[in-house]
Parts: C-alpha cells; sequence; structure tokens
C-alpha cells in the first residue's frame, strides 16, 4: 500500500525546511515488532527550530505522529496518512551530566541515560538501564522499572506544539500516572532534565547490574516484541491474569504469547500487524471471561488496520 506524495507541496510550503522529508517510508523497521505499513511522509528535524517551523508551516487537516524508537508501539498494515516525526540521536540525542543533574536530548536512548547518570555518579536513574526506549517515550510513557518511574526523577521537560509554539513542562505540568502522561498528546518533547543524588559509583554499577539481570531471566528481550503489553489493573498483575486464563503461548498467525512472561506479546517471524492486534484482543476477550476484569492496552496501537 502506499500513500498520495505530498513531499513536494510540503517542501514548497516549507522553503526554510533543514529537516529530512521522505514519502511512504516503511516503518516496520522503525519498531521492535518490525510490522505495519509506511508512514506518508517520515520527517526528521534538523533540530528543535526546524521541528517547530515545520509544525507552524505544516497545513491544520495532516495529523502528526511522533515515533521514538517503536518499543512500545504496534504500527497497523495500513500504515500511518500525515506526518510521522522522528527525531534523530544526532540533533536529540545528547545526555549531559552537571552536578546532580543530567539533561537529555528525547532521542537518547534511556538506556545511555542511565550509562551518564552512573559514570557521572548520580545515583536514581538505574531503572532506565532496563528500558529500550527513548526519553521521548519515557516522557510519554511514565515509562519506570524495577521500583523508579519517570516521574521520580523528571525536573522539567521541553516540547513543541502542533501549531510550533515551544513550552516548557514542570514535573507536575506532565500530570504523570501510570504509564502515562496528562500532556496534550499532540506535544512532542524535545528535551528532559532529571535530577538523581550523587551517590557511590559502585553502588550505582550494581543496581545497573541487578536491573540488566532481571531483564534477562524474567523478559524475551531478544523477541521482536513490544514490552508490556497490558497495564496492571489496580491489585493485580496483568501477567498472572492473563495466565489464569489459559493464555501462555497462545498464537493468531505468527503472533504469539510469550511462553516467558505472558504479558508479552511476540512477532515469532512473519507476523502481522493484525495477527499481533488480533491477539491481544483475543486475550482480553478471555480474560474478562475467566476473571471479570478488563484488561487495558498499554502498548500504542497507531494507523490503518
Ligand atoms: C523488551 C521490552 C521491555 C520493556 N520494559 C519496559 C519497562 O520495564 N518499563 C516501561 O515503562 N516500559 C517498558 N517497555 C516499553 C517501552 O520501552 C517504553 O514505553 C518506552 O518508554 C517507549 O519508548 P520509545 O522511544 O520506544 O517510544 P515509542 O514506542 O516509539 O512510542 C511510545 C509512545 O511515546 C510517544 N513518544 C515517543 N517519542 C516522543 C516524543 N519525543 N515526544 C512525545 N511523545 C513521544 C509516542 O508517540 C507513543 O505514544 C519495554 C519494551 C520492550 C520491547
Amino acid at each position: 500500500m502506499s500513500f498520495p506524495d505530498i513531499t513536494p507541496s510540503l517542501k514548497a510550503a516549507m522553503p526554510e525546511l533543514r529537516g529530512r522529508l521522505l514519502a511512504n517510508q516503511s516503518l516496520a523497521e522503525l519498531t521492535w515488532f518490525r510490522v505495519g505499513g509506511p508512514a506518508q511522509v517520515l520527517f526528521t528535524p534538523a533540530d528543535e527550530d526546524d521541528l517547530a517551523y515545520f509544525l507552524a508551516h505544516l497545513a491544520g487537516d495532516i495529523p502528526v505522529y511522533v515515533v521514538g524508537v517503536g518499543s512500545n508501539l504496534i504500527v497497523r498494515d495500513g500504515g500511518i496518512a500525515g506526518a510521522v516525526i522522528r527525531l534523530g540521536p544526532r540533533a536529540f540525542g545528547d545526555a549531559i551530566a552537571s552536578g546532580d543533574v543530567l539533561t537529555a536530548g528525547t532521542a537518547a536512548l534511556d538506556k545511555r541515560v542511565a550509562e551518564v547518570a552512573a559514570s557521572a555518579n548520580i545515583g536514581g536513574l538505574e531503572f532506565y538501564f532496563g528500558i529500550p526506549g527513548t526519553i521521548g517515550g519515557a516522557l510519554r510513557m511514565n515509562a519506570g522499572a524495577n521500583g523508579g518511574e519517570t516521574k521520580d526523577v523528571l525536573i522539567e521537560a521541553r516540547g513543541v506544539g502542533r501549531d510550533g509554539a515551544k513550552y516548557v513542562f514542570s514535573n507536575a505540568d506532565m500530570k504523570f500516572v501510570y504509564r502515562n502522561s496528562g500532556v496534550d498528546p499532540s506535544i512532542i518533547f524535545t528535551s528532559a532534565r532529571f535530577r538523581g543524588a550523587i551517590r557511590d559509583a559502585d553502588a550505582i554499577r550494581a543496581r545497573m547490574a541487578e536491573v540488566q539481570n532481571h531483564r534477562e531471566t524474567a523478559q524475551p528481550i531478544r523477541e521482536k516484541t513490544g514490552g508490556s503489553t497490558f497495564k496492571n489493573p489496580p491489585g493485580h498483575s496483568a501477567w498472572k491474569l492473563v495466565d489464569a486464563a489459559g493464555c501462555r503461548g497462545l498464537r493468531v498467525g505468527g503472533a504469539q504469547v510469550s511462553e516467558m512472561h505472558c504479558n508479552f506479546l511476540i512477532n515469532t517471524g512473519d507476523a502481522t500487524a493484525h495477527d499481533i492486534e488480533t491477539l491481544g484482543e483475543t486475550v482480553r476477550e478471555r480474560v474478562k471471561a475467566n476473571s471479570g476484569i478488563e484488561l487495558h492496552w498499554e502498548i500504542k496501537r497507531i494507523g490503518i488496520p
């Protein structure tokens, strides 16, 4: 499937644009599940000003969606109409420590942020070592693990609105809840500042090793997956509900509920996005029938079925 190529008209309307615009760019390679159709337009801004310029000059009726490294995403098989924005590591990937504060661009990988923090003796960000996303995804998802989450360490985040205006959000402005932020979904975060606490380097490294070890033994981290599929309902573990409903190992086409951790869905090789989403919906139905509890997707599903 392909969309009409609107890049010539966008370039004409944005003569000062410096970033890269590509038409009908496949998104499957940009997600962990390795499934899904193309983006009508994929835009990689040169820097924050370029992003703001693009958004200010983009017609209001063109939808915009930002992706990180797609570790929490199902892009549907029909692709995404409109503009998909991906912040590249060159312009948005810095991570710099000063005292107990770490400033990172939102294309920086969480793992790298944990490394930079450790090298500067900043403790408190070790949990990022086990999360395979970017800081942009962490801000949107309030990413967390091993007893820590983004809301515990964020000072403030910068972002650009759909109209190209720039904003700064304090921790309170981010309206963090379990695996989400209440900030308007159109905001594209560009950088963030975090505060940790100066600690002994060996203790920080030991904590990071613990985080890594827990991953290796408990999660199918080398599979094509999207991490935890469903949020834990209050007072329950999603994986236990999935297991109790008899869904461990369940398959739809090339998609399978992980045998290792049954809140993870995996693409065993030739799954479509439709297979994965259908499997997830089947699990939700079975859990509802078995326990009466409704599971809610943590993974974001975007695009045209
Ligand atoms: C093996 C595995 C283990 C995982 N373990 C954990 C875990 O322990 N804890 C946890 O919290 N998550 C976990 N995840 C899920 C995932 O890594 C996190 O949700 C991560 O924060 C997503 O980041 P990303 O860059 O991949 O975002 P994407 O998946 O690309 O996008 C996720 C959401 O963030 C938004 N987004 C991305 N960048 C920006 C930006 N710059 N501005 C605004 N919005 C943005 C997207 O629009 C989308 O809504 C795991 C995933 C995998 C595959």
